[in-house]
């Protein structure tokens, strides 16, 4: 095995290849992380509570940048990510916000509050506001398609269904 010599010489060091371990903080450690981490996932079946869970663990949960469709109202009134009906109508309903079945509700949704988190007013500057937007431009570039197939195949070996957030 003497013929090896000559290529001894030229290996490099390939201990960068293998910083590649998952992280949950890999997108962030700030203030984006620590709403969602703060997320109740309430008005939703313990199905549905499962997989929102399971995204804020893996960093799948993407925050909305804006209000989306309730397919009850009608009205752009759904603002947490990965629901389809909006508080309104899942707590006058009292279905899952998320998969719209008559499932028991984990954490009930707080009728008080009237579903907003208007906090425009507070100090002029709004730091939730920023944070969205900031994600939304950010993410594009850090969700890279290599990430998302290694979670693909995790995804796939667990029984929760998938659904898509449009
Ligand atoms: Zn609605
Ligand atoms: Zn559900």
């Amino acid at each position: 095995m003497s013929s090896e010599k000559g290529n001894v010489a030229r290996r490099r060091p390939q201990r960068h290849q293998n910083a590649r371990a998952f992280k949950n903080d890999k997108y962030d450690t700030s203030a984006r992380l620590k709403k969602i981490n703060a997320k109740l996932h309430d008005g939703v079946c313990q199905h549905c509570k499962g997989i929102l869970e399971w995204r804020v663990k893996f960093s799948k949960y993407k925050l909305l940048s804006k209000p989306k469709k309730c397919v009850k109202c009608l009205q752009k009134a759904v603002k947490d990510p990965y629901h389809i009906i909006c508080r309104p109508c899942a707590s006058k309903l009292e279905v899952c916000a998320k998969c719209g079945k008559e499932e028991e509700i984990v954490i009930p949704i707080d009728k008080g509050q009237g579903g907003t988190e208007n906090k425009t007013t507070e100090n002029g500057q709004e730091s939730g506001l920023e944070d969205e937007l900031d994600f939304d431009t950010n993410f594009s570039s850090t969700d890279n398609e290599e990430d998302s197939d290694r979670l693909e195949e995790r995804f796939k070996s667990m029984t929760f269904e998938r659904t898509e957030v449009q």
